[in-house]
């Protein structure tokens, strides 16, 4: 199956040919841990996801190393820690755990690596000393900085002029920079901020220098050391496959990651593609504190809105165009996935359809391989009850025949190369079938109890549900139960 991928340092959308074969090679820029993920982060997240799941399929689950980063150590999280007391190991190993917490309900499977940049200090020092002694890094006052105009290609990626960068970016002047456009690699610390000892006194790294020393560690060092990269692969020392993240990180992170990987290793680039998904939007809108439509992953699942649901939501829109988060999308997600987890219950994966792989395969066309999924499923619903208004239920295979079942085999197969349809992500559905037979007996019973005047039996079932964590709502127009968050299925067993 080949392969195509938009390459931001080429900006061209290019069959991907990886280095080695047998160990595909991919770098993505994780969070900074001090608070819950936002819905950005969350995009980002099942982007690359998609991409790795994409590439397992292909090269084979054992061929492909996967770093995902945590930067733990960060002027943000100084901050929340100076603003709330608390120490900064414990902000971080709660949002760290909130983070693989929200990504797991969204069907996001954990990298093969996560570093935690506070774990990587001594190889940053290490790349550190060794671009100070190639003249592309020098010490100034207690802070290390990369000199930008040691490195011509600088600015290459996101193809900007260094002039250009001058002029748009918020660059910070200081009196130990020799030029604005310097980046610091390593800064000073005072007594009460996190800090190492170092050739330059006791500090800590900038962010750009984390990713160069890990991505080089994980990707490069350690594979060559369990033999795991193949003679060509070897020819092209410290390069890897794949690089990602945000659009946003483009500059000056992933410009600043270059310039260290490419100085210090004496490369010509730092990975062959560089992947860059699109923004998100909420109702059209940026995304912002400000314009108060600012939610986190977990706000979302918090208001009853399945991880599942989400994902198939952004999977609806090519990682390279904005995402616009709306309600109706939403709302719209959920019952195209209802149906598909009703229609295919039971159902065992068998191998994807050629052409959702195809779809998935021209630069991760995830919305082109929904689409014609949901064009399948309406085919195979429509053979199975023959009318509009049936339930979506699985069929008998009397009468559909087993032709029905083996196009459905490969449907869930489809489905789940793109994270959708596990198991572990479908409890939702089954929870709002199950609620609705009882609210369809609530609402008979009640209808008995309005002749006999006896509310015993109403009673008893609405005691029953609450206990088991379930909103009951009665009005003229009828019953409706809503799950709480400490809802427990189990409680309503023998109702
Ligand atoms: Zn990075």
């Amino acid at each position: 199956m080949d392969i195509f991928l938009t390459n931001t340092r080429t900006r061209a959308k290019e069959l991907f040919s990886p280095i080695d074969p047998m160990n595909v090679r991919i770098y993505v820029c994780g969070p900074t841990v001090y608070d819950r993920a936002h819905m950005g982060n969350a995009r980002a997240a099942i982007v690359f996801d998609m991409l790795v799941r994409l590439m397992r399929h292909v090269y084979g689950a054992d061929h492909v190393t996967y770093v995902r980063n945590f930067t733990d150590v960060d002027d943000k999280i100084n901050a929340r820690a100076a603003q709330t007391g608390e120490p900064i190991s414990a902000i971080t190993a709660r949002t760290t755990q909130w983070y693989l917490d929200d990504m797991a309900a969204l069907g996001v499977l954990e990298p093969d690596h996560m570093p935690r940049a506070t774990q990587y200090i001594p190889q940053m020092i290490a790349m550190i000393e060794g671009l100070i002694d190639s003249g592309h890094a020098y010490a100034a006052d207690g802070h290390v900085l990369f000199s930008v105009s040691s490195y011509e290609k600088y600015g290459a990626l996101s193809g900007r002029s260094v002039d250009d960068m001058i002029a748009g970016a918020r660059v910070e002047v200081a009196p130990y920079k020799r030029d604005p456009m310097d980046f610091v690699l390593w800064k000073p610390s005072s007594e009460d901020l996190p800090g190492w000892d170092s050739p330059w006194g006791r500090g800590r790294p900038g962010w750009h220098i984390e990713c160069s020393a890990m991505a080089d560690d994980l990707l490069w060092r350690r594979p060559l050391e369990q033999d795991r990269l193949s003679e060509e692969a070897k020819l092209r020392p410290h390069v890897f496959d794949i690089h990602g993240g945000g659009n946003d990180l483009a500059f000056p992170h992933h410009e600043n990651e270059i310039a260290q990987s490419c100085c210090a290793n004496h490369t010509q680039v730092m990975a062959n593609v560089w992947l860059h998904n699109e923004m998100l939007q909420v109702e059209g809108k940026k995304m912002s504190k400000s314009l108060g439509n600012f939610f986190t992953v977990r706000d979302l699942l918090d208001q009853g809105i399945p991880g599942e649901v989400i994902r198939f939501a952004f999977l609806s829109t090519h990682y390279r165009k904005p995402m616009d988060w709306t309600a109706e999308r939403a709302a719209q997600a959920q019952k195209t996935l209802h149906r598909w987890r009703g229609l295919f219950k039971g159902i065992a994966p068998s191998e994807p359809y050629e052409e959702v792989l195809k779809l998935l395969a021209d630069d991760l066309n995830t919305a082109g391989a929904l689409n014609h999924l949901s064009h399948l499923g309406q085919a195979l619903y429509t053979m199975a009850h023959g009318r509009a208004s049936a339930p979506f239920e699985t069929p008998a295979v009397e009468d559909v025949g087993a032709e029905w079942f083996e196009n459905a085999s490969k449907f869930v197969a489809s489905a789940q190369l793109l994270g959708l349809l596990e198991p572990a992500l479908g409890n939702w559905a089954e929870l709002s079938v199950d609620l609705s037979a009882h609210a369809d007996r609530l609402s008979s019973v009640r209808a008995d109890a309005m002749q006999s005047k006896d509310f015993s039996e109403v009673d008893r079932l609405k005691q029953v549900l609450i206990a088991a964590g379930v909103e009951v709502r009665m009005s003229k127009a009828g019953v409706e139960l809503v799950p709480g968050s400490g809802f427990d299925p189990a409680k309503l067993e023998g109702l």
